[in-house]
This record gives structure tokens, C-alpha cells and sequence, in this order.
């Protein structure tokens, strides 16, 4: 989502004449969009935004622009740390940074109040790659987990209009990208002008040049039978998913207040696979949240042995300051959490390697990334199902290429792939 508003910014920049830089020491201004979800993110900013001190006494003129979920969070207090920046702009002030960069604005440095009526409408990013481009559809989060700060750094949920969506997913394909990514905090609760998130896949499924459409993240309490249906029967729409977790406890998930039950997160896993067993789902889970008992964290073993995810993001908990469970006091040491943790690691990497070993011998159609990384005669694509396929060309490709291959060998979680055409 951060990567999406730099390159939204880029673009009302690049509107108002400004143009990217490309040496530092060139610049006029430094922007630097910063995340809050942990401390060590703001701790590294901050680490980040110092550095410019010394570019800064060398250019008087030098400005230098703190913006995003940091810039919120912190507001005032960051000109104690950093007291060379220039203004603090949080996320519902974009709009404004021409006017703050060419001086209508210049003599204000703190724009971090939410506006409850700014998202974006009208406003598109600047391209993110030459094929595939992510597209904000919802800003801010209406839910209110107890251990997460993006509620109080993003405001409340807003949905962008859907003209302006399907606009910038037309404008998208007209430079040539085909696959379109979807965001927003609870992405599939999308609802504006008689338009659910169903209906607005649909639509842009609709759009000539789209070929894949995906999304992130979803809320399991977001998903009906329209929803499912939609995923299931549409063709453009991948079949993957990264739906978070978090744990499979209920009495842990009432504390973390996510609003679903254990079983019905399995049955909404059960529900995406029941066209297709190779509907890859990924997921986040914190081990050692507050509170969690031995059989807390059992049940959150058992879900994952029936969930049978194809990857995930497994995180130990850290209390975040200016949250809900925050004030909790915590019973386990970190030496118990890192346990729990390990011994999650170990039954899901297990799980990721059979769910790889399941696609050996299948012909999938991947689009072309990159040269891969270890050998540059190889390539690098993805499945429909978000597996990463290393191949060898049998002639020239470009990224943004769809090619048709064979998986003919795994290597720990990499599948390999032979071209057939
Ligand atoms: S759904 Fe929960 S975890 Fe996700 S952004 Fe909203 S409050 Fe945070």
C-alpha cells in the first residue's frame, strides 16, 4: 500500500512539473513514505531519514518531507529526533504536497489530521512495473484488532469511487499491463455507490487487456456467496489468497476482536477449494499473543494442519504501543514465544513443501517476471496460483510474457517448469 501512494505521489508531482531525481544529491526535495505497523519500521525510517542530514547542510535549499503512517503516528514529536525535516505529512494530505513542495503551503510543516473525505478520487499512480500494477480501492480499516496501529495511522475506511477504479485499471492497459492487483485493509468489505467487491471484480474482469486479477487483503468475516461465487466461477480471477489467520484459537481471536471463528475461517478455506484443490491460500499468524495458553496455541497448530496452507507469514508477538493489548501484561517470556514460533515454522514448512510437490507434473500458465536471480539464462514466472516457476527459455522472452509450462521438477519449495509454448 506504501508503494502504491509513492507512486501516487510520483504521479501528482510528476502532474505538477516536478520529475524524479535520478542522484540523490541532485534532488530538491526527499520524500520518504514511512510504515508504523512495528516500531523497528519507525526505528528504521528514522534510521533512514538521518542519513540526509549531512545532503541537507550541503544544500541549503535541500527539503525534506516525511510522509505515510510514521508521519501520523508521530506527528510534532518527530522535529525533536529529526530536527533537520522539513513538514510531516500523514496519508489524507497527498493531495496537497505540490502546493507544500511550491511554496502555497510552504510556511506549514504538520499535516496529519484524517479527512474523513479524502480518497483520492481522481487522483491515479504512476505505473509500478511494466505488466502488473497494484491499484488502491480502500483506504484506512473500520475493524479494530487489538494488537494493530493501522486504524490510528490510516483513519477509518474509505472506498474509492468505482469509475475512478475502473478508469485507472482502463488506463493501466492501455500501457500494456495485464495483471491488476487489488488493495485495500479489508479489501473484500469494498462497498461504494451500489458497487460491492463482487460486482467490482466482475467489471474489471469486463475491461479488455485484463488477464489476472488479484487482491489483498481480505477479511474472512467479508466473504458471501456472492463473493465465492464470483472467485470461483470467474476466470480471470487467480486462485490465490492470502487470508490472514492470526490464530486458531476462538478465545485468542475474541481477544485479537477479529470477528471470525476458527471454523469458519476453515470453512471459507474449504468453500475456495472445492472447484479447485490447487487454490492456494496463505495466511499471517502470531504466535505468543497475549494471553495464549499451551492449548491456545494448540488449536492454532491443529488449524494449520487442516488448513493446509501453501505459504505464510508467521510473526512472534510484539506488544505495539498505542494499541489495544498493549496494556495487557504478558505471561510468556520471548524464550517461550520463539518456541512456539519455531515450532510453527517447522509443521508449516513442511506443509509449503508438500503443497509444492502437489504441482509437480502440472502444465500452468505463468507470467514472465525477471531473468532469474542465481542464473540469468534462467527466467522467473508465476502460476495463476502465485508459485514461482524458474524456467529456461526456448527462444526470446520479455517481462509480461504469459508462457505455458510443464512443472517437471521441485527443489525445496522452487518449482521448475519446461516450456511447451
Ligand atoms: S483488519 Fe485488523 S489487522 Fe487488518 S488493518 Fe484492520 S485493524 Fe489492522
Amino acid at each position: 500500500m506504501n508503494e502504491y501512494d509513492s507512486a501516487l505521489i510520483a504521479g501528482l508531482l510528476e502532474g505538477a512539473g516536478l520529475r524524479i531525481s535520478k542522484n540523490i544529491e541532485e534532488a530538491d526535495f526527499l520524500f520518504y513514505n514511512t510504515c508504523s505497523v512495528r516500531e523497528k519500521a519507525e526505528e528504521t525510517a528514522i534510521a533512514k531519514i538521518s542519513q540526509s542530514r549531512p545532503l541537507k547542510q550541503k544544500n541549503k535549499k535541500l527539503k525534506v518531507i516525511v510522509l505515510g503512517c510514521m508521519a501520523k503516528n508521530k506527528g510534532e514529536q518527530l522535529f525533536e529526533k529529526l530536527p533537520f525535516i522539513d513538514h510531516v505529512i500523514g496519508t489524507d494530505h497527498y493531495r496537497q504536497i505540490p502546493e507544500i513542495v511550491l511554496g502555497a503551503k510552504a510556511n506549514e510543516r504538520v499535516f496529519t489530521d484524517f479527512d474523513e473525505k479524502e480518497n483520492y478520487d481522481g487522483t491515479y499512480a504512476q505505473i509500478q512495473n511494466p505488466f502488473s500494477t497494484s491499484i488502491t480501492i480502500q483506504r484506512g480499516c473500520n475493524k479494530r484488532c487489538s494488537y494493530c496501529i493501522v486504524p490510528y495511522v490510516r483513519g477509518n475506511e474509505k472506498n474509492k469511487d468505482p469509475l475512478d477504479i475502473l478508469a485507472e485499471v482502463q488506463m493501466s492497459v492501455e500501457k500494456g499491463i495485464s495483471e491488476i492487483t487489488l488493495l485495500g485493509q479489508t479489501v473484500n468489505a469494498y462497498k461504494k455507490d451500489g458497487e460491492t467487491f463482487a460486482s467490482l471484480l466482475e467489471k474489471i474482469s469486463e475491461i479488455n487487456g485484463v488477464k489476472r486479477i488479484r487482491f489483498v487483503s481480505p477479511h474472512p468475516r467479508h466473504y458471501d456467496d456472492e463473493l465465492i461465487s464470483v472467485l470461483q466461477s470467474n476466470s480471470k480471477i487467480c486462485h490465490h489468497v492470502h487470508l490472514p489467520l492470526q490464530s486458531g484459537s476462538d478465545t485468542i481471536l475474541k481477544k485479537m476482536r477479529r470477528q471470525y471463528t476458527a471454523e469458519h475461517f476453515l470453512s471459507l478455506i474449504e468453500a475456495l477449494r472445492s472447484k479447485d484443490p490447487f487454490y492456494a491460500v496463505t495466511t499471517d499468524i502470531i504466535s505468543g499473543f497475549v494471553g495464549e495458553t499451551d492449548s491456545d496455541f494448540e488449536k492454532t497448530l491443529e488449524v494449520v494442519k487442516q488448513a493446509q496452507f501453501d505459504n505464510a507469514f508467521m510473526f512472534i508477538y510484539s506488544p505495539r504501543i498505542g494499541t489495544e493489548s498493549y496494556l495487557e501484561k504478558e505471561i510468556l517470556s520471548q524464550e517461550q514465544k520463539l518456541l512456539r514460533h519455531q515450532q510453527l515454522v517447522e509443521i508449516q514448512n513442511q506443509i509449503t513443501s508438500n503443497r509444492s510437490q502437489n504441482m509437480l507434473g502440472r502444465v500452468e500458465e505463468i507470467l514472465v517476471e525477471r531473468p532469474s536471480s542465481k542464473d540469468p539464462r534462467e527466467w522467473m514466472g508465476k502460476t495463476d496460483n502465485f508459485k514461482k516457476v524458474i524456467f529456461k527459455p526456448t527462444s526470446t522472452v520479455s517481462p509480461g510474457d504469459y508462457l505455458t509450462c510443464k512443472i517437471n521438477e521441485i527443489r525445496g519449495w522452487t518449482l521448475r517448469g519446461e516450456v511447451l509454448s
